[in-house]
């Protein structure tokens, strides 16, 4: 997890999207990308605030922070604002940003003296004791590069601390890359259930867990909430979504942000899973005329190439933890190879945004997918229509 990232927001829902000033608000009035805006969410300070943010009209408490380098918000319907209890709903939301911070002082692999630091600079020494929850998610991750065949793989900060993805960053040199390419490899992480400790095998190795630490955290995060009687509710870490129960009986609508600008693509009725949202245009720098996106491909230790690179994927899986993962691993692979891994994969559906905006849906979600209302017709040639969605053209 990377600090000061570009930031992500919530349309109760969510996506991922580098542009702060972009913000929709909440939508369960997707599909409608024109929704007015929702009342001012509250600034959540993460672990001392007083006040518990009020209970809103239609039943839900939210409230945001800053955590992880991103945006993350919690909305819980907390039941009929009648009846619902909005003080230990405001309560059981601050317990929930306060596991977050600890979860990130856990796994951030820029904190210096995070478990998961620490860990890295053991590299090719002695085994070390890990907490439950970096064994989990470290396991769960050498699970998924398995799966993945190395597309998704938490070891590629090994050759990804090269990279910065601020704009203005340049590249870092072919040589470098290649120097730093054999610290890669998943097989060489150590993980032992017994004595409950980890290692990385090759000195100067290094874990980066960008890519599945905040799908772990909503994962906790919700179960923390349903511990604390709220089993209805959304957590959001930056495009990151885990939706538990339903709103007022209905299932939580979780959208897909335009690539390329303001509404969104379709959303996905969630009820406990997982939607999760990455794509090249998050965080990219562009040097002599190429953009280079921070989604890595670990077998060259190079960003995803232009020709095979999603514009995004949304990815859903039954948590939050999966689909992170799994999210990155289709990015990698590609529109094509990445669309038909998660065809095969049972349990996996993904949503991929070509870059010609073409939209590709797995069977399991063609019926399930909400699109957004025809653009209008009255729209004026040469409109900005960026990323729209043409339903018939798409969904067969
Ligand atoms: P975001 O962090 O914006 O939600 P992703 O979930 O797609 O986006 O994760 C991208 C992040 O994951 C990168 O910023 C980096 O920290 C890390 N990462 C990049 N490439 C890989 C990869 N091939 N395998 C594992 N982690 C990766
Ligand atoms: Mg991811």
């Amino acid at each position: 997890m990377r600090p000061a990232a570009g930031l992500a927001f919530m349309v109760l829902v969510s996506v991922a999207c580098n542009e702060p000033a972009s913000r929709q608000g909440e939508a369960e009035r997707v599909p409608e990308p024109a929704a007015a805006p929702a009342p001012a969410p509250v600034r959540a300070p993460p672990h001392t605030g007083e006040e518990s943010p009020p209970i809103r009209k239609d039943g839900t408490v939210y409230a945001e922070s800053e955590l992880m380098g991103t945006r993350v918000s919690i909305n819980v319907w907390a039941g009929p604002p009648a009846t619902a209890d909005a003080a230990a709903a405001g309560l059981a939301v601050r317990e929930a940003f306060a596991e977050m911070v600890r979860l990130e002082e856990i796994m951030s692999e820029w904190q210096r003296g995070s478990e998961l630091s620490r860990l890295s600079d053991a590299a090719g020494g002695a085994p070390q004791r890990l907490s439950p929850e970096l064994f989990a998610v470290l396991k769960r991750a050498r699970e998924i590069a398995e799966d993945t065949d190395g597309a998704f793989d938490p070891t590629f900060h090994g050759v990804g601390q090269l990279w910065s993805f601020k704009p203005g960053a340049a590249p870092p040199s072919a040589e470098a890359i290649a120097a730093k390419l054999s610290l890669v490899g998943w097989q060489a992480l150590e993980l032992d259930p017994v004595a409950g400790t980890g290692r990385l095998a090759k000195p100067g190795m290094k874990l980066g867990l960008g890519a599945i630490g905040k799908g772990y955290a909503a994962d906790v995060v919700s179960q923390l909430l349903v511990r604390k009687g709220f089993p209805n509710h959304v957590v959001e870490l930056g495009g990151d979504t885990y939706a538990a129960g339903r709103k007022d009986g209905k299932p939580w609508m979780v959208g897909i942000q335009r690539p390329d600008g303001p509404g969104v693509v379709g959303a996905i009725p969630v009820t406990d899973g997982s939607v999760v949202t990455s794509g090249d245009y998050q965080r990219f720098f562009e040097y002599e005329g190429k953009r280079y996106a921070h989604i890595i491909d670990p077998k060259t230790g190079w960003p995803v190439p232009a020709e095979r690179s999603p514009k995004s994927v949304t990815l859903v899986a039954k948590n939050g933890t999966d689909a992170d993962a799994y999210c990155t691993a289709v990015a990698v692979m590609g529109v094509d190879a990445g669309f038909q891994f998660a065809e095969a994969h049972e349990g996996l559906e993904v949503v991929i945004v070509t870059q010609d905006d073409e939209l590709k849906v797995t069977s399991g979600l063609r019926d399930v997918l909400v699109l957004p209302p025809p653009p209008d017709p009255k729209t004026p040639p040469g409109a900005s229509r960026a990323g729209a969605v043409d339903r018939e053209a798409v969904l067969p």
